[in-house]
């Protein structure tokens, strides 16, 4: 069954076709507006309070009045997932500054823009590339000081992204001006060093504060995976023993080939493995289901 796609547009709920904003509106003119995407898992969102952190986090760096409380927030996100059918899949959230004469300085009266959409996504395609990993390609980071705010603006990612397809790599590693690796496109960055032990970069301005690195966190703390926050090189990255990527879309996803050079033997390692089916885990519990069986959670 073809279900025709429903967008939240400033409190209506509206065929994506009829769903319009403002050409003045400044996420358009000016990216003045951030974002969320969260993971619908068996119908239910997840991760809902880390995300919200982030997001009231984003709005009070940009001085963007929040459009409405959490709560109501997630009535409307379960609607969007809802009315879209969406079991599993992702929600976009955005909020900009609001619709307002075009002129720099902010508005005294614009109201913030919110939109909500929702697409599925086969858990199980994202399941079997993990099999597999990855291969990233590296691109200088050219993006603005503020990595840190879940802007709309994401051209640079968008470049760098295009440019990793182009080189038939699937995510590209942004890399800072001495040679240590930022974050990726749309995830973050991780290694597994020669003792096992997870290393990614410390939280600043340079990255964007994952909800997935921060729940990979917490269960290779509870798992006894030591956790090393501190910067490394493209070097080191292609000499580790394992490396991966994280992001609500992608979850946990091993990653096989750096610029051509070989992670190990090329398949993901086992440390990936073992956090990955400790984050499915995660996202069962999340989405009221029983926690899957190692089978089970390779499918989810
Ligand atoms: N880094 C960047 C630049 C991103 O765009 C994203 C997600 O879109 C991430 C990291 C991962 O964040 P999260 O785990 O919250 O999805």
């Amino acid at each position: 069954m073809i279900v025709s796609r429903v967008a939240y547009v400033n409190g209506r709920y509206l065929p994506l076709r009829e769903a319009v904003i403002g050409i003045e509106d400044r996420g358009y003119q000016f990216s003045d507006g951030v974002y969320e995407v969260v993971a619908v898992m068996g119908g239910r969102v997840t991760d809902w309070a880390p995300h919200m952190d982030r997001l009231d986090r984003s709005l009070k760096e940009l001085r963007i009045r929040p459009p409405m409380s959490r709560d109501a927030l997630k009535v409307v996100a379960r609607e969007v997932a809802r009315r879209n059918r969406v079991m599993n899949g992702m929600l976009y959230i955005q909020v900009t500054r609001g619709v307002a004469r075009r002129d720099h300085p902010f508005p005294r009266q614009a109201l913030p823009s919110l939109v909500m959409t929702a697409r599925s996504i086969d858990f199980a395609v994202v399941a079997r590339r993990a099999e597999d990993g990855i291969k990233v390609a590296t691109l200088p980071d050219i993006r603005w000081g503020r990595c840190d705010i879940k802007s709309v603006s994401l051209l640079p990612n968008v470049l760098a992204k295009q440019e990793a397809r182009d080189k038939g790599a699937f995510e590209a590693w942004l890399v800072d001006s001495e040679g240590y690796v930022t974050e990726g496109s749309s995830t973050n960055a991780w290694i597994v060093d020669s003792e096992g032990r997870l290393v990614t970069r410390p939280l600043n301005a340079h990255i964007l504060p994952g909800v997935t690195r921060l729940t990979l966190m917490k269960l290779a703390a509870a798992e006894g995976i030591p956790v090393i926050e501190r910067p490394f090189s493209v070097e080191e990255a292609k000499k580790a023993r394992e490396a991966f990527v994280s992001s609500t879309t992608a979850f946990l996803m091993p990653v096989v080939e750096i610029d051509g050079a070989v992670i190990a033997n090329g398949a993901p390692g086992s440390v990936s493995q073992r956090l990955l089916f400790a984050y499915r885990t995660h996202m069962a519990q999340e989405a009221g289901l029983p926690a899957p069986s190692q089978a089970e959670a390779a499918s989810l």
